[in-house]
């Protein structure tokens, strides 16, 4: 089956029947070409409704977990928005098709390489990279509207919190490493509001003020 037809039944089945209702991520979902973003021998299962090993240990979120975490963000065409963990860069690609700018931070060296070369060479133009601790945030860039963490955490990581809009939100997965609630925080008069989600897995986000390495 070609990608294209895949991906419509992707979105069909798995994030509309879900309930996802965001037009701009359905769009999003529906144009930017998954497969792309893991190795070649994958391509076939890209559309499933999984994970998949991105190499180093790492996933790419399975397709919902992606577009339900951009949904909970709210953003706009002129939002600004902070990724931590670009991993293989699929999530990235979606944010840069709802938001202004955004920021992506890595920590693992390779991966970053590897992403920011595929989303260059798919031509967007809005993404900013960096190679790092992404608990520690991007002073120079902040504050900004919203801030997703695709990795789960101990807790809301305060410097992230801080480099947030008054009013903003952040979509960050809290928990142990091994399961986590997905969380939507906002910032309401500089005091967060926590609104927790659904469980969710996901790898541990690993750093000062996430969990220790090893
Ligand atoms: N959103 C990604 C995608 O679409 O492929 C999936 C990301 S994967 C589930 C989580 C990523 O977070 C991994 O690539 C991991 O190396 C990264 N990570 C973990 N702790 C981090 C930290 N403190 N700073 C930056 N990246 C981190």
């Amino acid at each position: 089956m070609e990608f294209e037809k895949k991906r419509r039944l992707m979105v069909e089945n798995q994030i509309i029947r879900r309930s996802v209702s965001d037009e701009r991520v359905i769009s999003a979902m529906l144009k930017v070409p998954r497969h792309l973003f893991v190795e070649e021998a994958m391509w076939e299962s890209a559309y499933g409704d999984f994970p998949l090993p991105i190499g180093d240990g790492q996933t790419i979120s399975q397709p919902y977990m992606v577009a339900v975490m951009t949904e909970k963000l709210e953003m706009d065409k002129a939002s600004w928005v902070l990724e931590i963990g670009t991993g293989s860069g699929y999530q990235t690609a979606i944010l840069a098709e709802v938001c202004e700018r955004v920021f992506t931070i890595e920590r693992i060296g390779i991966l970053e390489k590897k992403a920011r070369i595929r989303l260059e060479e798919l031509g967007y133009t809005n993404i900013a990279f960096k190679i790092g601790d992404g608990t520690l945030g991007w002073s120079e860039s902040a504050p900004f509207n919203g801030i997703l963490i695709t990795a789960g955490s101990p807790k809301v990581p305060e410097l992230l919190f801080s480099q947030l809009k008054e009013g903003g939100r952040m979509v960050i997965p809290i928990g142990n490493s091994f399961s986590q609630i997905l969380t939507v925080v906002r910032k309401k008069d500089g005091k967060k509001i926590e609104e927790p989600c659904f469980g969710c897995t996901f790898v541990p986000l690993i750093g000062r003020e996430g969990w220790e390495e090893g």
